[in-house]
């Protein structure tokens, strides 16, 4: 893996004793890769991320994982606001939904398999804690979108794929969505439609309505599966 330093003024220091545990994933929505990289390390910008990985698979280092970098703006996940204190942000250079949405080359998937596990050398980041932008930050963003290959990466641990549910979940579709890491009213200030677009996004990126189905009911009981039989079961009303 050929890293670049290409640091950016864009950080500051996490929070005293804070380790980062999650792991955001984006997508640079920019033209050109030169573009989003300017952008990144612009002083102006008020942006960054750890890394970015180029579509040819370069990786480049722009903020020292133990301080925190500037990437998921007003965010939520798993009872936690504003996670940029305790996460890892990366950067795929992608045109985006504005630019020309496209696939996220052979090149690029494996440059982030290779810069993951280099990361989980230094940090204690579990699969279930690796999300898209969207997860956390749904009312605003959509990257890395629909394309982003999460059922293929979920074999490397990164991020979780549903698996064969094991229970049925009984209680309000909110609170089961809240257990996988989902903000949800009343403690976030967007919609639960909002929040049900993540996932389908996510999960099922060919039928984004909106709306809760029993496919969507399936797919969460598999996740939740996955991550612990007794968190699916706390959900039993
Ligand atoms: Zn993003």
């Amino acid at each position: 893996m050929r890293v670049i330093e290409r640091p950016s003024p864009n950080q500051d220091e996490r929070p005293e004793g804070v380790t980062p545990d999650l792991l955001v994933l984006h997508y640079t929505g920019m033209r050109t890769a030169a573009e989003a990289l300017e952008r990144l390390c612009d002083p102006n910008a008020k942006v960054s991320a750890h890394y970015t990985i180029d579509e040819d698979g370069t990786v480049y280092a722009h903020v020292p994982e133990a301080r925190r970098a500037w990437h998921a703006g007003v965010s939520f996940w798993a009872g936690v606001s504003n996670v940029n204190a305790c996460s890892i942000g990366i950067e795929l250079v992608n045109p985006g939904h504005e630019f020309g949405y496209r696939s996220f080359p052979d090149a690029q998937i494996e440059a982030l398999i290779d810069l993951v596990a280099d990361i989980r050398r230094r940090q204690p980041i579990a699969a279930h804690r690796i999300v898209g932008h969207s997860d956390v930050a749904p009312a605003r963003k959509r990257d890395p979108g629909e394309l982003f290959p999460w059922e293929q990466l979920a074999d490397f641990g990164i991020g979780l794929w549903p698996g064969t549910p094991t229970r049925h979940l009984r209680g309000p579709v909110d609170d089961a969505l809240a257990l996988f890491g989902y903000g949800t009213p009343p403690f976030v200030d967007w919609p639960l439609e909002t929040t049900i677009e993540a996932f389908q996004r996510r999960f099922r990126p060919q039928a984004v309505t909106g709306m809760w189905d029993h496919e969507c009911g399936r797919l969460l009981e598999g996740l939740l599966a996955r991550l612990s039989p007794e968190l699916s079961l706390s959900t039993r009303g």
